[in-house]
This record gives structure tokens, sequence and C-alpha cells, in this order.
């Protein structure tokens, strides 16, 4: 066995909600709001696309999604040549950790981010930095104190999970002036879709600048089909083919690619469930307490506090299985009626 991998721990889910309702004896309701995930679902088309090819599952799937590239070039305008999915963006993070880094190489992102970019780099013998939050975001000039020349990868995660804050296009673009052109930054766009800001990132233009700026997307969020594991990474031609190298041959199944493009076409739907996530998420904005509220741009909130334990068991009272930090508390914006218990909760809660 690799020895760094007793550093690690296999990935633990929340618990079920079947499980919860044993341990603190809950009656009626769990609503599970621990994973970000899509509280409306997937586009109606999705289910029927499904449907269509339910007689084709002995086949293998056209290998590379090549349906789905061609959709998503269209969509986004990029050569379908710079485009490479993985089963989700965990196994997209996954392939590129293993063909990117040797032992000793070292990659730099940022404390209370995403998991999978040290987890993947520690499997690979890698030295992972971690730059701390400045004021509750990322810290892009920290970052860049921290490049040197052992450093193969850069991680960034806009919005970020957990907390939800962004870095703007400007900041993006200051910082990519600033990175060797050698050293790739990854830029994890998870959460795109539910953004409002008018100044966030125009990341595939400030691609077109920097060939070493590789933006990477998921159909797990805002398309609602996190069960389905598709994600996507835009790169450089040149990282695409050497990549690919690593990808498992049939990685994304028959059926997500036919659901993928099925919810990609549906942009009427898509507008509708981010129109109503930032209803609901301002609603959170509007109590006092949300001054314990970190910014959010996503589709959860993170609530900042020592008291984190607390306030998770008080909205689990109220039906709702949030994510527990060290540090607070992750929600994922839930449906209006489970919004309106959170809230409660939230207004009377002593931080
Ligand atoms: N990146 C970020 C920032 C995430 O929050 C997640 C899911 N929690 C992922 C990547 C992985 O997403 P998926 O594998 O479902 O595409």
């Amino acid at each position: 066995m690799k020895k760094q991998l007793d550093q690690l721990t296999a990935y633990t889910p929340g618990l079920s909600p079947e499980s919860l309702k044993k341990q603190y004896d809950i009656k009626g309701e769990l609503h599970k709001l621990a994973s970000n995930e899509n509280v409306y679902g997937p586009s109606p088309k999705v289910k029927t696309a499904i449907q269509s090819h339910l007689d084709e599952l002995y086949y293998y799937p056209e290998s590379g999604s090549p349906k789905l590239r061609e959709a998503i070039s269209q969509q986004l305008n990029v050569d379908a040549s710079r485009i490479l999915f993985g089963a989700g963006l965990d196994e997209v993070i996954l392939m590129i950790s293993r063909a990117v880094l040797s032992p000793g190489d070292k990659i730099i992102t940022s404390e209370s981010t995403f998991g999978q970019y040290y987890h993947n780099a520690i499997v690979e013998s890698a030295d992972v930095i971690q730059v701390p939050l400045k004021d509750g975001g990322f810290d892009l000039d920290g970052i860049l104190q921290q490049i040197d020349n052992k450093t193969s990868l850069i991680w960034l995660c806009n919005p970020n999970n957990p907390t939800g804050t962004y870095f703007s296009h400007d900041e993006l673009f200051n910082f990519l002036k600033r990175v060797p052109s050698d050293i790739p930054v990854l830029i994890d766009e998870a959460y795109v879709e539910f953004v409002t800001a008018d100044d966030f990132p125009d990341t595939l233009k400030l691609q077109e600048d920097f060939d070493n700026a590789f933006l990477l997307r998921t159909f797990s969020k805002a398309y609602g089909l996190a069960g389905l594991r598709v994600g996507y990474v835009i790169a450089s031609e040149d990282a695409i083919e050497k990549w690919n190298i690593i990808r498992p041959p049939f990685n994304v199944t028959r059926i997500s690619e036919y659901a993928a493009i099925a919810a990609l076409e549906d942009q009427e739907y898509l507008k509708e469930v981010t129109q109503k996530n930032s209803f609901e998420r301002d609603r959170f904005y509007q109590i006092p307490q949300s001054q314990y509220f970190l910014p959010s741009q996503a589709n959860f909130v993170f609530v900042k506090i020592s008291r984190s334990q607390a306030l998770y068991d008080a909205l689990l009272n109220v039906g709702c299985i949030t994510r527990l930090f060290p540090n607070g508390v992750r929600i994922t914006i839930g449906l209006p009626e489970q919004n309106d218990k959170m809230i409660e909760v939230l207004k009377h809660f002593e931080y």
C-alpha cells in the first residue's frame, strides 16, 4: 500500500435521514440539506431523455461523451477538443492530480475549501500548502506568495465551498497575471450557476488570455444531476490530451450523458431554479443574525460560529440535516417551507 494512505480516511458522507432519526429520536420528516444538492431536482425533460434510452443499457457508452461534449462546446463556444468529462468533478480532480503530480511536487490551495484537492494530492505524494482564508474568502495574494519552483498546481474554488464567498473578475485577472504561465490554475466553479454578483469572473473570457487557466464545472448542483455523476474541465488542448490518457474508458455512463444534454438544453428551467435559489438566499440575509453568516453566492449559507454543534442540533430538531464544521454550520438553501423553519431557528439561536 502507498504509505501516504495512512494519512487519509475514506470519504465519509453525511448520516442518512434514517440513521439520524434513530440517533436523535426525531419524529416526523427529515430534510437532507447537507450536500448542496438542488432541492428542486432536475428539469422534467431529463426524465423523458432517460426513459427514451433505457433500451440501450447493454451497450457501453460512447467513450469521451462526444454528444455532450459537442453540446457544451456549442453552448459555451469553446473548442470541443478542450473539454474532458469525469464521473462528477470528483473524478476530474482525481484524473488531473494523477496526471500532473509526482512525489515532492507542491499544490497550493486555501484552507476551508473543497477537500478533494488536498486528498488527491496526498495520494500522489505531493505536498499541500493551504493558505489561510482572508476575510472568510480565498487569499489570492497569500497564494501568490507561496509559489516556488516545486509548485505544480494551484486549486481555486469560486464560489468557495463551504464558505460561499467569491473573488471578482479583476481579482482573478490580477492573480493570473502574476502566476508563472507554466503552472496550471484550476478554477472550480461547481456553483457558478447560482451566482448573482455582477463582478463574478468571466472565466471563459480570461481563458483567452491565460493558457494556464483551467475551468471546472459540474451537472451535480444547479442542473440537479448529483446522482448521475457528470462534471467536466475546460483546459488547453495539450492538457486535455494528456489527462484523457488517465480517464477510465467509459467513465460517464450512457444515461448520464443523455440526461446532461437534456438538462443543458433546458436553460429556462435552470433559470427558474437559480432565481428561486437567489430569492430564498436573500431571505437568510434579511434577518439581523445574518451578521454571523459569510456572504454567499452559492446555494448554501455558512454560519460562522464556535457553538457549531449546538446550532447543528437546533436545526436538526426542526428536521433539517445540515453540515457541521468545527467553526460553523453549512446550510444548503432548501425549499421555502424548510427555509422558514431554519430561519426561525437562526433568529432565536444564542450565538
Ligand atoms: N467541487 C466542489 C466545490 C464541490 O462542492 C463538489 C461537490 N460537493 C465537487 C467539486 C464535486 O462535485 P461532483 O463530483 O458531484 O461533480
